[in-house]
């Protein structure tokens, strides 16, 4: 960042000072008939010249210095003056569940990738989800918290209000929350099922939503949707799980063609089986039988979701749209 700021720097003065030899040149043939007034005017015109280069340089390299020492990573952008909140480039990313396994790597992924990031936690959640929040600022990541339950759409359109009315944009959506209620369909409960349905697949429809108008009305959006491999090629135990996390391809799909044309990007990525709570709560011999049947052994790291999540939510991915991006280790390639 500093050597690219550096560079910017240097190469434009490169071009003042080619200007000012140019400048100085016409000065000559004007002056020719008088060497004493050229001499001057190109005396003063370099110091004035050497002067700028020599402030601007200070105070380039006093800022590098100040950065450099500052456990806050360096900041360009606006400062909210409402909420003292710094915003580093004008996106604004939103992850619900983003204070579980998968969801904090996305969120400091996006805020490295220079976002101001929002993390959703349920209510349930708040001591968690500030306890989370002060050891992610302590360590640099300035992400902010507000509570959704996403099963519940009023609490989606609550929480999307909130953050229009406070960052004035929400551009890039992250769909993260999750459970798994694991049952054979003959030991199934109703409410497994529900509960399953209601937070994996019912709630990308409460909150997207609820973002959805605001993007068209912005002509930007990128909204990823995290399945699941098991969605794909379906899993023992998993009818309502597989069931949910497969409806969300299909919603991905159906959206992105609504929104194609609107600047608005919707992707779902597949992960396979990843190092998180919700993998660790799995018995251990089975756990060691799904990594005996993963290609490449072992299970993915949350960063590695989050890896492609920072992909299709950059603006360069603006031509890919309704795709289904599979991080399964080779478990499945269908
Ligand atoms: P976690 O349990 O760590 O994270 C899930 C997050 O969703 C938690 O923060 C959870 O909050 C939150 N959540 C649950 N219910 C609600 C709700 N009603 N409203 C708002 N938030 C809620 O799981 P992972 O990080 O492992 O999973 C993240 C996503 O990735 C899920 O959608 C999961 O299905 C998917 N996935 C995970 C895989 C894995 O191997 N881990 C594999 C494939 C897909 P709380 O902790 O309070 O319940």
């Amino acid at each position: 960042m500093i050597n690219a700021m550096t560079l910017a720097l240097y190469h434009d003065m490169v071009t003042e000072f080619t200007n000012h030899l140019q400048k100085v040149q016409n000065n000559m043939l004007k002056c020719w008939h008088d060497p004493v007034e050229f001499s001057l005017n190109s005396f003063f015109g370099f110091t004035e010249f050497a002067h700028t280069s020599v402030s601007q340089l200070a105070h380039h390299h006093t800022d590098a210095f100040t950065s450099y020492f500052n456990p806050e990573p360096a900041r360009s952008g606006t400062l909210n003056r409402k909420t003292g909140r710094r915003i580093e480039t004008n996106r604004v990313a939103v992850v619900t569940g983003g204070i579980g396994g998968i969801g904090t790597e996305i969120c400091k992924r996006l805020f490295n990738d220079g976002n101001q990031v929002v993390a959703t936690f349920i209510a349930i959640e708040a001591e968690h989800a500030g306890t989370w929040q002060k050891k992610h600022r302590k360590e640099g990541y300035a992400i902010d918290i507000i509570e959704c339950n996403v099963t519940d759409f009023s609490s989606c359109k609550k929480m999307s209000r909130q953050l229009e009315k406070e960052y004035g944009r929400v551009d890039i959506l992250v769909n993260c929350a999750g459970i798994t209620r694991d049952f054979t369909l003959r030991n199934m409960e109703i409410e497994h099922w529900h509960a399953v349905l209601d937070t994996n697949l019912d709630s990308v429809f409460n909150v997207t939503r609820n973002f959805i108008n605001h993007m068209i009305k912005q002509g930007y959006g990128r909204i990823i949707n995290i399945s699941s491999v098991n969605g794909q090629k379906g899993q023992f135990g998993q009818t309502n799980y597989s069931a949910a996390k497969a409806g969300m391809i299909g919603f991905t799909k159906s959206l992105a063609l609504e929104l194609a044309d609107n600047g608005i990007t919707v992707n779902t990525v597949c992960p396979g089986y990843v190092g998180t709570s919700m993998v660790e709560a799995i018995p251990e011999h089975i756990k060691n039988n799904i990594i005996a049947k993963i290609p490449v052994g072992r299970l993915a790291k949350p960063a590695e979701i989050a890896d492609a999540v920072a992909f299709l939510a950059a603006e360069n991915s603006s031509y890919i749209t309704g795709s289904e991006i599979s991080i399964n280790g080779g478990l499945y390639m269908g």
